[in-house]
């Protein structure tokens, strides 16, 4: 039988307490300290975040940038640099996932992640990009609006919601939710309204701003899995933003103005021997850090997106594009709706063009392709699914006539 321990002594590892660095007293006996961290470490171990992180295991179909740049390419026409800088950031996503959540090697490196910013026009593909790469990853993914978003106690939403949908689109399983990517559209609409922060405090703007930084800058937030304010009663679930991915979209319209105040700036201070030649006709190419924060963005928010890339207008050409090419192009959708009527869809020349042209004249951009071809292709789908023909052709005449109240 063992020996009866007489006198203070860690019931766990039974050291005396000369042995041990502190004893902690409990109700009938004691601990020592080093039993507390080996306990500590075992429960971290085997049921905090990590460990579930890790039970996930490694992603190992990790799609390279080339790959995750040619998936994109089916869907969004044109846009080449940020379909590039977009597959670097999702790649490298990956990789920090792996390293810092699953091997967690003890070299001390930790891959911080890089948050990105989309700049460009409404309707340039800055949704599409986001919901293309939501399509091809299999870590949970959401899109929210920032300007639904609130300071806590205003009316809307808090910024937390967002991870309650990431939550939601997780299964509810944090460590899942932990290696999502969240897509803010509309960033821009949260920028303050004033450059200089001590003449207005602007509630909406910058206070959202602040609250969304906690986010961004990788912490343990409180999350009402059931969103909202409406269930006080429920438990809130933490989730550490440290490896999320957020990409951040917004128009930033008149951005090209103080980009161009900022390179006129620039172009006298350097003098003529080293101006370099500005192409004017697409000045967001040079968007930078600066040009966000004189539209309002604080230094901080932007020091948690590191990535900033534009998106171009889309030109003439690159409308006819999108009607046709991507994988689930607008006609090609229109064919297969027809197709299920058992009518073959043809398309005569020049109603492409018109369509496009229609967009351009209605300052609609890629936005507006869908509703155009909607007027034109609206009686003929009331009528196919009752009608023997076996082709339906629109010709130009025929879409001029659709056409006709809205040019
Ligand atoms: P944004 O988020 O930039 O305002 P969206 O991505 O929502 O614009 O674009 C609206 C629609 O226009 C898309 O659903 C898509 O049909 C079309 N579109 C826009 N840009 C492109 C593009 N570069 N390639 C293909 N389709 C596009």
């Amino acid at each position: 039988m063992a020996e009866k321990k007489t006198g203070r002594h860690c019931m766990f590892c039974g050291r005396k307490e000369k042995d041990v660095p502190y004893l902690l007293q409990g109700i009938d006996g004691h601990i020592c300290s080093d039993c507390v961290r080996l306990a500590h470490e075992y429960i971290r171990d085997t049921f905090g975040a990590a460990a579930k992180a890790k039970k996930l295991g490694r992603i190992d179909d990790v799609k390279k940038p080339k790959e995750i740049k040619a998936y994109l390419d089916q869907y969004v026409i044109g846009q080449e640099r940020a379909k590039r800088m977009l597959s670097v950031a999702v790649y490298n996503h990956y990789k920090r996932i792996n390293h810092n959540l699953v091997d967690r090697p003890d070299d001390g490196v930790e891959l911080e992640k890089a948050n990105i910013l989309l700049v460009g026009p409404t309707g340039t593909g800055k949704t599409l990009l986001a919901r293309t790469i939501a399509k091809l990853l299999n870590v949970p993914f959401t899109i929210v609006d920032a300007t639904v978003l609130t300071e806590a106690g205003y009316v809307g939403e808090d910024v937390e919601s967002i991870l309650t949908r990431l939550l939601q689109e997780a299964d509810y399983e944090v460590a899942k939710a932990e290696r999502g990517i969240v897509f803010i559209d509309e960033i821009d609409k949260i920028a303050r309204k004033s450059d200089n922060p001590s003449i207005t405090r602007d509630v909406s703007g910058e206070g959202v701003q602040q609250a969304m930084l906690k986010l961004l800058e990788g912490n343990v937030i409180n999350v009402p899995p059931q969103g909202g304010r409406k269930h006080p009663e429920q438990e809130f679930i933490h989730i550490n933003t440290e490896n999320i991915l957020f990409i951040c979209g917004g128009a930033f319209e008149g951005i090209e103005r103080r980009i161009a105040q900022r390179l006129n700036t620039q172009v006298i201070g350097f003098g003529s021997a080293k101006q370099r030649r500005i192409d004017k006709n697409n000045l967001l190419k040079y968007v930078d850090a600066q040009d966000m924060r004189a539209y309002g963005l604080i230094p901080e928010i932007i020091g948690r997106l590191p990535v900033i890339t534009y998106l171009e207008a889309l030109d003439r050409d690159a409308l006819l594009r999108i009607l046709t090419e991507p994988k689930n192009a607008i006609l090609k959708q229109y064919e297969k709706l027809f197709e299920m009527d058992g009518i073959k869809l043809g398309i005569a020349d020049g109603v492409k063009e018109l369509i496009v042209d229609t967009a351009i004249k209605n300052k609609l951009g890629a936005r507006g392709l869908r509703s155009i071809c909607e007027q034109i292709f609206d009686d003929a789908m009331y009528d196919a699914p009752t009608s023997r023909r076996k082709t339906f052709t629109v010709t130009l005449d025929y879409a001029r006539e659709k056409l006709k109240n809205r040019l």
